[in-house]
């Protein structure tokens, strides 16, 4: 395997490198790029593995790994990834659903607005922060609001691009709802643009997925009202 940062410029990336693609943020599909034997390996070895790879990682910037204070870092780095910021790229982590009919005919749209989450950029590892809202039309199956929530929690806590987490949210809603009439809007703060690269403080992200009914500029319109 290459370790060199500067890669070759591929045809299929049109002309640019791999590090340039991910310093723009692009990326290849709906589906997180995972191996095929990604959860062969128990998430107690994948954290033993990664404490001492990350450890391996401080050493070679020249931090002192006996120093009280940095002893602990790489087992509390690599807790942190299995256990909670990249928990979601295992799908036994996938909140369990459960649907509940309908009962008040309740069929105008529902909105979940401002949900809070925190992800990492696929391409430098460092947060994204931002807000997630939700929306669908019931075909005649409700959940419970808080579910809405865990999902957009799921999807966020792996690493992530954007346009990816939108999507991913968007469709895995419809699979669940049983409903085409679905949207997500996402809109976020990239600390890979504001902390490093171009140093933009001000600037943020906004994704969205319409889908079905949403695709009508009317029902936008109203979700737009329900959102400001
Ligand atoms: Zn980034």
């Amino acid at each position: 395997m290459s370790n060199s940062i500067k890669q070759q410029k591929t045809k299929h990336l049109n002309g640019f490198s791999h590090f340039e693609i991910g310093d723009d943020h692009l990326y290849t599909g709906i589906d997180t790029p995972l191996k095929k034997d990604a959860f062969d390996m128990s998430d107690e070895d994948k954290k033993k593995k990664i404490s001492i790879l990350f450890e391996e990682i401080m050493n070679v910037m020249g931090l002192d790994l006996t120093d009280d204070s940095l002893k602990g870092t790489p087992d509390r780095v690599a807790k942190m990834y299995i256990d909670e910021i990249y928990s979601g790229l295992n799908p036994k982590n996938k909140p369990k659903i459960a649907l509940f009919d309908n009962k008040y005919q309740y069929n105008q749209m529902l909105v979940e607005k401002n949900i809070t989450f925190y992800s990492n950029c696929e391409h430098h590892f460092v947060p994204i922060i931002g807000k997630a809202h939700v929306a669908y039309i019931s075909s005649g199956k409700v959940i419970g609001l808080s579910k809405l929530n865990r999902i957009v929690q799921y999807f966020a806590k792996r690493p992530q691009v954007q346009e990816r987490l939108t999507n991913q949210i968007g469709q895995e809603l419809k699979t669940i709802l049983d409903t085409e009439d679905v949207a997500v809007i996402i809109d976020a703060k990239h600390l890979c643009v504001s902390s490093r690269g171009i140093k933009d403080d001000t600037s943020a992200t906004v994704t969205s997925f319409f889908s079905g009914a949403f695709n009508s500029p009317a029902k936008v319109a109203e979700l737009n009202n329900y959102l400001n």
